[in-house]
């Protein structure tokens, strides 16, 4: 059996020494007082800029703090509050990097989870800096990604930043995070099923072909790290660590990827929405993996309704005859789209998407005749999305939209709009050029409302 440790080894390690910007990773138990001297190998600068919330600062901050100061740090403290939770945005960055751009001697150290991390990761690429970050959560997979998702005027994208020149990660401290944290990063794992479907598409159509690296480090041990999700929930520090190391590993592969293809399809793509939105439950602004989660089980939804359709039968020359005209797909969305500002970095996506009808035509040919083969590929690759439902819940994650109170209208809405906010292929790309988006949505609403998902259970 593979274990954590191994992979490490053969798959961290390889990708620390691949990697043009990260230069080592720690992840292990009892490691936090480590920091000092990790940093210490990263900089000859006298100063730390510890950038936190102050849930972050109390779970790791303190430590992290001690231990520079006894590498000879002089540390300055930023703490953020935690409640309201700091947005991912460029502006709530802006704290950090006016810190930052004020004085050059500052070396900059992230203690928090997903949001701490970008906000971070930005002000440091903003002001030329590199940054180490100590991970308090297993919450998402971008410690050791380049790009910072963050919204910027309301727009979430993934903005091109660098990823730290080192990490840290402490399985204690990681196992004593709220659980339901662990379980987003388990949500955001999930997510990477789904978003190995949407590649799979893409690379059937000739779009956007697989690399042989990004995709083996993730897929070929995807189902290892989200087996057993019960000790996710139960802070079991074998489960914790295997997440953690397949949240770092996706971070490499979109590194080495130079995008986040191998991270993110459809399933982000509805999260987006709903964090664009600022959505939140019960008080609280839905957490990124929560939403992926969500995302997740949705689009998984749409690729059993797709396996279970005969696409070697389309009658391509009509849905090609019928298909709608760019002025039509704009104004379809504006419609789903209401928000304008929204509407116009995604009339951008849909414009550098939008297919000819040679193309639409040649994509069908190639439905028609490798239908067989792509449904055998997508069937071996995904879960089905009842049994994520369940690893998910078994994780402690949200599987579907009224969890994270979403009802099946607004999921719906949500499904029309996410089809356009990104010029990635995805499977609303797909579902859209053989004419069956309408039909699709309509067959997997109700498998996502609560009536039939209780009953199935
Ligand atoms: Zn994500």
């Amino acid at each position: 059996m593979t274990t954590w440790t191994n992979q490490m080894d053969r798959l961290i390690a390889p990708a620390v020494a691949r990697s043009e910007v990260t230069d080592e990773v720690v992840v292990g138990a009892g490691r936090l007082a480590d920091t000092g001297a990790l940093v210490r190998r990263m900089t000859d600068k006298a100063r730390v800029l510890l950038c936190a919330d102050d849930e972050g600062f109390e779970a790791a901050g303190h430590v992290v703090k001690t231990s520079l100061q006894a590498a000879g740090f002089e540390v300055q403290a930023h703490v953020l509050p935690a409640a309201p939770l700091p947005k991912a945005s460029v502006e709530e960055a802006e704290p950090f990097r006016a810190a930052l751009a004020a004085d050059p001697g500052l070396f900059p150290v992230s203690v928090g989870s997903g949001v701490i991390n970008d906000l971070t990761k930005y002000a440091a690429f903003k002001t030329g800096r590199r940054y180490v970050t100590v991970a308090t959560a297993a919450s998402m997979d971008g410690y050791t990604s380049a790009g910072a998702p963050l919204a910027e005027n309301g727009f979430k994208v993934t903005i091109p930043t660098r990823a730290p020149i080192a990490m840290l990660a402490d399985l204690d401290v990681i196992a004593n995070a709220p659980a339901e944290m662990n379980g987003w990063g388990y949500g955001d794992l999930a997510g990477k099923s789904a978003a190995g479907g949407d590649w799979i598409l893409a690379d059937a159509l000739g779009i956007e072909p697989i690399d042989d690296v990004a995709w083996p480090m993730v897929q070929d041990h995807l189902k290892g790290w989200l087996d057993g999700p019960e000790g996710i929930a139960s802070g079991d520090h074998d489960s914790i660590a295997r997440l953690y190391v397949g949240l770092t590993a996706v971070g490499f592969a979109m590194e080495a990827h130079g995008s986040s293809r191998p991270a993110s399809g459809a399933d982000h793509q509805i999260a987006h929405m709903w964090e664009m939105e600022g959505h939140s439950y019960q008080g609280r602004k839905v957490s990124h993996g929560a939403a992926v989660s969500v995302g997740c089980v949705a689009s998984l939804a749409l690729f059993d309704w797709l396996v279970d359709q005969d696409l070697s039968r389309l009658d391509s020359d009509a849905i090609v005859q019928h298909a709608p005209s760019l002025q039509a797909r704009e104004l379809t969305l504006g419609k789903a789209i209401p928000d304008k500002k929204i509407a116009e970095k995604a009339r951008d996506e849909l414009e550098a998407k939008f297919a000819t009808p040679a193309v639409h035509a040649a994509r069908l040919r190639m439905l028609r005749s490798d239908w067989p083969a792509l449904k055998d590929r997508l069937e071996t690759h995904l879960y089905r999305h009842k049994t994520m439902a369940d690893m998910l819940q078994k994780a402690g994650a949200p599987a579907y939209a009224w969890q994270i109170g979403v009802t099946s209208e607004h999921l719906l809405a949500t499904m029309h709009a996410a089809a356009f906010i990104r010029r990635r292929y995805t499977i609303f790309d797909l579902l859209h050029d053989i004419g069956q988006t309408e039909a699709a949505f309509a067959a997997v609403l109700p498998l996502l409302t609560p009536q039939s998902a209780e009953l199935a259970s």
